[in-house]
């Protein structure tokens, strides 16, 4: 048997700040005004539905980002991550699409989104350190967007209350898409700036609503894993575009503004399979079942249903497996080496192509799925994934 791989640690909130402030006084040889820290995510279900206007389940991860940060006298922007090699530095007034590239984007553009928003940013240095593997699907993206935007609100002198939490969403997504170039649906950002400890957040994309559902699988003894595969997602960004433009596809075809329409009025069934080549049918297919899959697990979360839920993440699975075709290798062994080693139920989450998978486990079976991952991937010659064990943790917020 292989050695499981340690499980990812989240680390103590204050602990990790107290470490990142002590670094920034180092950096800077001042002292930061605060410390702010935003979480990655995992989402429990409803994949490749948000920009069908669909339904989604995120849980915010206890493991975040954290930004130290200090304002400064004059226009210059610093931005330094333990993530990356070397430090950043800019201008206020130069932060915008086209002005910045590669990780130092996701900071700057926010900083240029928020004074878009007629936010009155001043100078900055931040120091970041993350304990969301970057690139794993768990947004670390989103998490240091929206760690820096409390920052700079601080920095501002901006009280963060909750109707502009609302909007900072809006601010980060900018930053993203904008700045950053990466397509991004909201979901992340929501999740990490909207997240409640012991919820999951339930995000309807058609309006933007969201409840709050309570997810508490460790009241009976279960634990939600989350396995790293170490499969960049990046690799196949075009995959994520192409499913995206056959769902317009279809909706146009059926006459639809999203195939949300669809779910909502299931007498549009009957035209997915006359008016749909075969592969778009499978398309629509996942993404009426997932929304319907939706629906079911929160039924089965409110219910404290844990078989009935294992079951739909792994139909889930299947899904986007063979309808969607998002999978890989990898991911189709972690949720196989799951089942086998008793997991009720396990699902690849994200965009897919890579990223990670997660299964609902009994606390007692934790040891013997994590070795099982562990053994397909030695016995494939892949390299072994990174575990880590995922509560409903809080959102965004100042330490
Ligand atoms: P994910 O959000 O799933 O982790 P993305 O590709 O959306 O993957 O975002 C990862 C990118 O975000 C990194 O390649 C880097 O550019 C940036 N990033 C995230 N976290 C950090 C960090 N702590 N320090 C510097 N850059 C980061
Ligand atoms: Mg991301």
């Amino acid at each position: 048997m292989t050695p499981p791989v340690p499980f990812l640690a989240a680390g103590d909130p204050s602990a990790v700040a107290a470490g990142l402030v002590e670094r920034f006084r180092t950096s800077y040889r001042r002292d930061p005004l605060g410390c702010f820290m935003a979480p990655g995510r995992v989402n429990l279900i409803g994949e490749h539905v948000d920009y069908n206007a669909g339904r989604c389940l995120p849980v915010a991860l206890p493991h975040g980002t954290y930004v130290a940060a200090a304002a400064r006298a004059d226009d210059t922007v610093t931005v330094t991550s333990l993530q990356q090699d070397r430090p950043w530095q800019g201008r206020l007034g130069r932060l915008g699409p086209g002005q910045v590239t590669g990780w130092p984007a996701y900071a700057a553009g926010v900083a240029w989104a928020l004074a878009a928003d007629g936010v009155d940013v001043p100078g900055f240095d931040l120091l970041v350190d993350s304990r969301v593997p970057l690139g794993a699907g768990l947004s670390s993206s989103a998490a240091l967007e929206c760690a820096v935007a409390l920052a700079l609100c601080a920095l501002a002198g901006v009280e963060v209350d909750e109707p502009l939490r609302r909007r900072l969403v809006g601010t980060c997504m900018r930053a993203e898409t904008e700045v950053a170039g990466a397509p991004t649906g909201g979901l992340d950002q929501t999740v990490s700036l909207l997240a409640r400890q012991g919820h999951a957040l339930l995000l309807d994309c058609l309006d933007g609503s969201t409840r709050q559902v309570p997810w508490d699988p460790e009241t009976a003894a279960l634990s939600l894993l989350v396995v790293d595969t170490g499969v960049s997602h990046r690799l196949t960004e075009g995959g994520y575009r192409d499913r995206r433009a056959e769902c317009e596809e279809a909706a146009r075809a059926l006459g639809v503004r999203s195939l949300r329409e669809c779910h909502d009025s299931p007498g549009r069934l009957e035209d997915v399979k006359r008016v749909l080549d075969r592969r778009l049918c499978r398309r629509v297919r996942h993404v009426l079942t997932e929304m319907a899959r939706v629906d079911a697990a929160v039924a089965q979360i409110e219910q404290r249903d844990w078989a009935g839920l294992g079951a739909t993440f792994t139909a889930s699975h299947v899904s986007l497996r063979d309808d969607f075709e998002v999978s890989c290798p990898e991911l189709d062994a972690v949720v196989e080496a799951a089942a086998e080693a008793g997991a009720l139920g396990a699902r690849m989450t994200g965009g897919g192509f890579g990223g990670s998978a997660i299964a609902l486990v009994a606390r007692e079976r934790l040891g013997a799925v994590t070795e099982t991952v562990a053994d397909a991937f030695a016995r494939h010659g892949w390299r072994q994934p990174a575990f880590l064990e995922a509560t409903a943790a809080a959102g965004a917020r100042r330490l």
